[in-house]
């Protein structure tokens, strides 16, 4: 089993695994990165994502969910909060069920990488309360991920990089993500981390930074009609992608809905955000003065999280620490957290020297009753006690002759009332009497032991006779795994089982999102086409081969243009489709560069339909032919496909393609379209312009943290 560490994070997940001298971070989800979204590192980010689209069955995850998807929900966040329900297609999934399909996806990505994520470092924010590290913790347990511990993010991010010093060493951790700020100040010392002070805001990250951004573009070419939800949500896409490239270059163009283009400088974003960088400091300060220390006691300051790259940012924070931040090239801010915690995972599973002390993050105790009659927290192991731990209490039944009793496991904050969302119950267990006695005579030794792997070991013995009337071991805090209904809402939601219907599922998939349906069907344009092949449900149309049809991609006409596709032609052919199969939904899917490709005077109708949903094209760039798109979307449905092409590279991904049934081809002239079932045989000339060169595969980096002899002793806080 390789080492492995996962950085679970509101905005973005990273995975890292140790390989014995150098952290390998791995490529989860790069294949669905747009074009546009490609920037160094971005290919070892994992949007913490969940999302919708009516074009795919189940849920989407990552950066399809991110950039491709109709509702999309932050999982990690709704995990940390006590609001615990995420909605999707008007249903409510439990955050730790969609938690636990993020990881499972992500689990799915190190497939790909030829890994395996079966066990696992994850690492929590330092502030994060006992049931979201208990969320956290059954989330990835329900994606058959075994946890090994669960590690602070500073303290993570310390771990990448102390390695090999000797001195004692204070660091402060400047974490700036997409939600929050969290600063922490941590000693190292006699080779143990801890973990002094944190302090953080909340609600002031990278989404504050958007909607400043988005601000400064609006003050400029104010909206001029009201946008769609699908306009707004590619907006706000287009909006932090600029505010991303903000941080290495000068300016960038931001692109209205409405097609005006507005040039943004990056001082003019610095200046909109100083009041949001100075409220980013003050935990800085509030850290130094809860230690009574100068900004010069800190040896090192490693800034991490994405809004912490942004220049005026770092220049803040050198500033006020009066020294420079280790650089990017020691510290990866995007990676540094996953890194670490790949390391803790070696050194926890022997595979590494040192030593990793593991605290208790949280106070575990049971349930007793109070006089009035109140049910109250009853400590057993007290917080931050260094695990193994090994403790017991004597409790009292509360009536005679009792022949069992329950005895719930609890985790939390005994200074706080029960029903606080800070305390979770982990599980109930039964005490069985060998015989009904008064209560003096009933009284028991509840003893608990937590060792290091987060097994927590329930005993109860009788005070009088020292018989043992319970014996059990809570794996990793949940009793038996997650539960059939647990596996059962993983399973709706990775299926799309929402309780709604998705196109061509079922025979009111006409109703569902349709796409042209709207649209008058043209009077039939050719009488003798009806074919006699079953009627399809859904179609899927290649629109970009439809569009070229009687069209030649490469050759330049006489007057020295190229040639074009036709978007009134593929409108043409819709209607015809339309009119010929009155009962079939019908997709329209074009290449990412489509809308580049037509005449000038069509571009606006073909952004409109696209913004509209009409017109559906996979993501731009190396990837962007609209091939895969249609297959994978008559997979998802079992429609039938219409082109020309003969999908060379898909058939033996989809043998269905060879099926009569499953393809329609398309013949055009003067206007008149003819449909025919045809099967994708062999290869014939492609009517597309030819593949673009596949992405070549980013190679991670060699990790500069050689791991030196090192005792770590991150706390779990
Ligand atoms: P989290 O720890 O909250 O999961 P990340 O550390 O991945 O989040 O940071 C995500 C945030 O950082 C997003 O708001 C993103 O837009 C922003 N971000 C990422 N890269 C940069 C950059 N180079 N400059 C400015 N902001 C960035
Ligand atoms: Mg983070």
């Amino acid at each position: 089993m390789t080492a492995t560490g996962i950085d679970f994070g509101t905005t973005n997940s990273v995975v890292a695994q140790w390989l014995g001298g150098e952290a390998d971070v791995l490529l989860l989800d790069a294949h669905h990165i747009d074009a546009d979204w490609r920037r160094p590192g971005f290919e070892y980010l994992f949007p913490s994502v969940v999302g919708m689209s009516s074009l795919r069955r189940g849920a989407l995850f990552g950066w399809e969910a991110k950039l491709r998807s109709e509702e999309a929900a932050e999982a990690c966040k709704r995990l940390l909060k006590s609001d615990e329900y995420v909605k999707i297609h008007g249903r409510r999934f439990a955050a730790t069920t969609v938690a636990a399909g993020v990881f499972r996806a992500m689990r799915k990505g190190a497939e790909h990488n030829l890994t395996a994520i079966d066990r696992a470092v994850i690492t929590v924010p330092a502030n994060a309360t006992g049931a979201a590290r208990y969320r956290t913790r059954a989330a990835a347990q329900f994606a058959g991920i075994e946890v090994q511990a669960l590690l602070n993010e500073p303290t993570a991010a310390a771990i990448s990089y102390v390695h090999d010093l000797q001195e004692d060493f204070t660091i402060l951790v400047f974490d700036w993500g997409g939600g929050t700020i969290d600063v922490t100040v941590l000693d190292y010392q006699d080779g143990f981390f801890e973990e002094r002070a944190s302090r953080g805001v909340t609600e002031l990250g990278g989404l504050e930074i958007d909607r400043r951004l988005r601000e400064l573009v609006l003050e400029r070419a104010p909206a001029r009609a009201a946008w769609t939800p699908a306009q707004q949500r590619q907006f706000g896409l287009d909006v932090e992608r600029s505010k991303i490239l903000l941080s290495s270059q000068e300016s960038v163009t931001v692109m209205t809905p409405d097609g005006v283009a507005v040039e943004i400088w990056q001082e003019e974003l610095e200046d909109a955000i100083t009041d949001l960088v100075d409220r980013a400091l003050a935990p800085v300060q509030q850290c130094l003065t809860d230690l009574h220390m100068a900004p010069l006691d800190v040896d090192a300051v490693l800034m991490i999280g994405g809004t912490s790259q942004i220049p005026s940012v770092r220049a803040a924070v050198a500033e006020v620490m009066q020294q420079q931040p280790v650089g990017v090239d020691l510290c990866d801010p995007m990676t540094a957290v996953a890194r670490g915690a790949s390391i803790a995972a070696a050194v926890l599973s022997g595979e590494e020297d040192g030593v990793i002390q593991v605290a208790t993050s949280h106070a575990l105790g049971t349930v007793v009753m109070d006089d009035a009659g109140h049910k109250r927290f009853s400590q057993i192991i007290p917080r931050n006690s260094p695990l193994p731990w090994k403790e017991r209490k004597s409790y009292t039944p509360r009536r005679d002759n009792a022949r069992s009793l329950p005895v719930e496991i609890w985790e939390g904050d005994p200074t706080r009332p029960l029903d606080h969302p800070d305390n979770v119950q982990l599980t109930e267990l039964r005490l069985t009497y060998p015989e009904p006695r008064a209560r003096e005579d009933s009284r028991f030794l509840l003893e608990y032991t937590y060792d290091t792997n987060g097994l927590l070991h329930v005993k109860a013995t009788l005070e009088r006779t020292g018989d043992e009337v319970l014996n059990e071991e809570i794996k990793s805090f949940s009793s038996g795994g997650p539960t059939p209904e647990v596996l059962k809402e993983l399973e709706d939601l990775l299926t799309g089982n929402t309780g709604t219907t998705w196109p061509g599922q079922s025979a009111d998939a006409t109703t569902r999102r349709p796409v042209f349906t709207t649209a008058k069907p043209a009077p039939p344009s050719s009488a003798g086409a009806r074919t006699t092949a079953s009627t399809p449900q859904v179609l899927v149309v290649d629109g970009s081969n439809l569009a070229w049809i009687g069209r030649s991609p490469r050759q330049p006409d006489v007057y020295g243009s190229e040639d074009r596709p036709s978007f009134a032609q593929l409108l043409s052919a819709r209607d015809a489709l339309a009119s010929r199969y009155p009962d079939a939904v019908l997709h329209v899917v074009v290449d990412a560069t489509f809308r580049h490709k037509v005449a000038e005077d069509e571009r606006a109708a073909v952004a409109a339909a696209l913004s509209k949903g009409d017109l559906i094209q996979p993501p731009a760039g190396t990837e962007g032919k609209g091939d895969a798109l249609v297959t994978a979307v008559a997979d998802d449905t079992g429609a039938t496909i219409v082109t020309n092409d003969n999908y060379v590279e898909l058939q033996s991904r989809y043998p269905w393609l060879r099926d009569k049934a499953r393809v329609l081809g398309a013949t055009y002239s003067r206007g008149v379209w003819v449909f025919t079932p045809r099967a994708c045989v062999a290869p014939c000339h492609r009517v597309v312009p030819a593949q673009l060169p596949k992405p070549s595969r980013a190679l991670t980096p060699p990790s500069p943290y050689p791991l030196a002899e090192i005792k770590l002793r991150p706390h779990e806080k």
